[in-house]
């Protein structure tokens, strides 16, 4: 794929974004990116565009980190147009080109696939989300790319990790950096330890021309709205309980657990994939609740993600 060669000039969002907000988001990404050891100098980096508030807060936050780091790295700012009724991917790249960073627009309808293979009053998400992975894989491979960053925040870390003990029995979550099985993509996670209500109102305050996220008819997750509505009832009795749950996912201790595999060293476990990964994703935190692959839906997924 041939992209313009632009040079990263800074982004331009619509609006001067509240200053206060940005210093502590870029400070938020900024320590993630450290710790976790996410990007490396000649790194190329595929950053997902959703259209949704944490695409676009991930890329001007990246974008400025950029203009700042003591290291060179390269962005490619990726939208995949699914096909779902009325996305404005015309607007959507017009914004994204007026970015100052290279720009690859995708057009793949999985949403007539998804339609033909999930039965009616069954979660898309599965099916949708892994068709989405394959082709952004294979994009992330023709662009050159070596890393894919995705706007996954704190408050899906701490639900994806409430609904996997509540509902999976297991103790796991999204993690801020992992290799894919084949080796051929590494995801990061740069806002990670950033909170979605800070993502919010910086997006509302830069005035990112922001997608709504129904556009596919999916159903709504009743899981993750109840453990939504579960953490912000006791953050308002005992505020910092989000941050504690994050705080616990860097902080485990396996000997006061039960898993007797970890008697002989964390690798032994099989940690299970990234749900960005397997089959659980879905497209963000207010998206539907993961279901089992119809067998029809497993084999088109497949192949779509080979
Ligand atoms: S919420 Fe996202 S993953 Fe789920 S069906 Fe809609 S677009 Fe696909």
């Amino acid at each position: 794929m041939q992209l313009s060669n632009e040079l990263s000039r800074g982004p331009v969002p619509p609006h001067a974004p509240d200053r206060r907000l940005e210093k502590k988001l870029l400070h938020l990404a900024g320590r993630a990116i450290a710790q976790y050891e996410m990007i490396a100098a000649g790194d190329r980096i595929l950053v997902g565009i959703s259209g949704g508030k944490d695409s676009f807060a991930l890329l001007y936050l990246l974008q400025t980190l950029q203009a700042r780091a003591p290291i060179p790295f390269e962005l490619v700012a990726v939208n995949l147009d699914q096909g779902h009724p009325g996305f404005p991917a015309t607007q959507l790249e017009a914004y994204l080109r007026s970015q100052h960073v290279p720009v690859k627009m995708l057009r793949e309808d999985t949403y007539a696939i998804v339609k033909r293979l999930v039965p009616e009053g069954e979660t898309t998400c599965p099916v949708c989300s892994r068709l989405r992975r394959g082709i952004l894989y294979n994009a992330a491979q023709e662009l050159g790319c070596n890393k894919i960053a995705l706007g996954h925040h704190r408050d899906d870390l701490i639900e994806s990790l409430l609904l996997s003990m509540l509902f999976s029995g297991k103790t796991r979550s999204m993690p801020p950096k992992l290799q894919s099985d084949d080796g051929r993509n590494t995801v990061i996670r740069p806002l990670c330890l950033t909170p979605e209500d800070d993502i919010k109102a910086f997006a509302e305050s830069a005035q990112f021309p922001i997608i709504p996220c129904d556009l596919c008819g999916s159903q709504e997750n009743l899981q993750r709205k109840r453990v939504k509505r579960l953490l912000a009832e006791l953050e308002q009795d005992h505020p910092g309980v989000r941050d504690s749950l994050l705080a616990a996912m860097g902080n485990v201790m396996p000997a006061h657990l039960l898993d007797a595999r970890l008697a002989q060293g964390p690798r032994t476990v099989d940690d299970g994939r990234d749900p960005w990964f397997d089959d659980s994703d879905s497209c963000a935190s207010d998206a539907p609740a993961p279901a089992p692959l119809t067998q029809l839906g497993k084999a088109a997924a497949g192949r779509a993600g080979q």
